[in-house]
């Protein structure tokens, strides 16, 4: 899956709701405690597990859709959680954010955001149930989904204090994980903000190890980059990052697996030097690559003779 940049009025607007959050809530430095963010929009928080119906339709007891009841038809609201946002969804009229128990600790706290989000994108409650969503082309539910995880990483990542953050020192893996540690967030979500909000010409992915390939599981399950390498180059895919993998990575389970130069070139043709790194933890590695420098141009002569 590929990230997706969200269109730069809807990003201010969206910017301008959630500083307005941290303000609220005094924010000085460091994690950003949810249920204090909840406090403040007086959000409620509640956990399903999708495979339960009656656990659900008692969470959801009165809820209403439109002039819809939901209670009537559990299932309806069953299905929305299992095609849409499959372990979590914010209900606008309730202001409840429902989340899958199942989910692991340390994804909740990101899918919460994700809903928060959604709570404070005031065109997104139109959409989040009932009969405009199920009728939503694909394109406006990406659209729609992107802006959540933007706003879910402004939240969980305050704009100046992470800039600053990010500009203290060369980007690396080893400091995305001290990020990650300073606002509380996890490596994997950290290193996908630091790369989306980056000015330079950077990518990440996440991925199955490239010696030990899960069987069922997509090799690269995210591609990140950055607005100028998505613009410089659009057609870097996510099998060829597979293919460098195993070209440094060793066999190690967690921590370092090296790191290499790799060559690119740009759409215009000419080729680009990347620095490239990984790090396994525990089910995913983590791998950043960023520019480095453009290789001279290489005038190749055709050989024969020069008339004169
Ligand atoms: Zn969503």
């Amino acid at each position: 899956m590929k990230n997706v940049h969200i269109d730069a009025r809807a990003a201010k607007d969206i910017d301008q709701r959630i500083d307005r959050v941290h303000r609220d809530l005094s924010y000085s430095g460091g994690k950003i405690e949810l249920p204090q963010v909840r406090d403040l929009l007086r959000l409620d928080l509640h956990y399903y597990r999708a495979d339960d119906p009656n656990l659900l339709g008692e969470v959801v007891h009165k809820l209403k859709i439109g002039a819809k009841q939901v209670i009537e038809r559990p299932a309806l609201l069953l299905e929305a959680v299992r095609r849409f946002d499959l372990n979590a969804l914010f209900i606008p009229d309730r202001k409840r954010i429902l989340i899958d128990s199942s989910v692991p600790d340390l994804k909740k706290r990101w899918y919460e955001s994700h809903e928060v989000a959604h709570s404070l994108i005031p065109w997104h409650n139109d959409y989040m149930l009932g009969d405009d969503r199920t009728t939503l082309s694909q394109a406006s539910h990406e659209a729609i989904e992107a802006e959540a995880n933007y706003g879910a990483g402004r939240l969980l990542f305050p704009h100046r204090a992470f800039s600053e953050a990010r500009l203290s020192g060369v980007n690396s893996l080893a400091q995305v994980r001290e990020i990650a540690k300073h606002f509380g967030n996890t490596i994997t979500s950290t290193l996908w903000r630091c790369v989306e909000q980056s000015d330079e010409v950077t990518f990440a992915s996440i991925s199955e190890h490239p010696h030990y390939m899960r069987e069922g599981k997509l090799p690269i399950e995210y591609f990140v980059s950055s607005k100028l390498f998505e613009r410089q180059f659009p057609h870097v895919t996510e099998s060829e990052i597979w293919e460098w993998l195993p070209t440094y990575c060793s066999y190690r389970q967690t921590g370092p697996l090296g790191s290499s130069e790799i060559v690119l070139r740009d759409a215009n043709g000419t080729s680009n030097v990347f620095g490239i790194e990984s790090f396994s933890i525990k089910y995913s590695v983590l791998t950043l690559a960023r520019f480095l420098r453009q290789l001279p141009v290489q005038i190749s002569v055709s050989r024969g003779t020069i008339a004169t």
